[in-house]
């Protein structure tokens, strides 16, 4: 506390504590609470970036969850686990012999199409 007084007498005309004039760009800050040793890292992020889920701890290097008011976030490992593709996703909804019957149908479409710009461009 004396320091600090004693600092902005010193350097008062070059008001280093002001931050009168100073444009700040928006920011907010994110709390990520680690499981492993409960301490909390604040980071401040732009306001219009999008805080990731995790961030490491800077107290002892584990994943720190992002919290949203006084709760982390729940972040779904079980979708990481599965890590279904896109494909996966498709393969359930449609058998094999489904798709390469679209697969046909889109080629026979596709050659069509392209058959008939040969005719226009001509
Ligand atoms: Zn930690």
């Amino acid at each position: 506390m004396a320091d600090r007084s004693l600092r902005g007498m010193r350097l008062g005309a070059q008001s280093l504590q002001s931050e009168e004039g100073v444009v700040f760009s928006e920011r907010t800050r994110s709390v990520y609470l680690c499981p492993e040793c409960n301490y909390e890292t604040a980071l401040m992020f732009a306001a219009d970036a999008e805080a990731p889920e995790t961030w490491e701890c800077r107290h002892c290097g584990h994943e720190a969850v992002l919290m949203v008011g006084s709760e982390p976030i729940v972040i779904d490992k079980s979708d990481q686990k599965q890590a279904r593709t896109h494909w996966d996703m498709l393969l359930e909804r449609r058998s094999r012999e489904e798709l390469e019957e679209l697969l046909e149908e889109r080629l026979s479409f596709l050659r069509e199409r392209r058959g008939l710009n040969k005719k226009v461009g001509a």
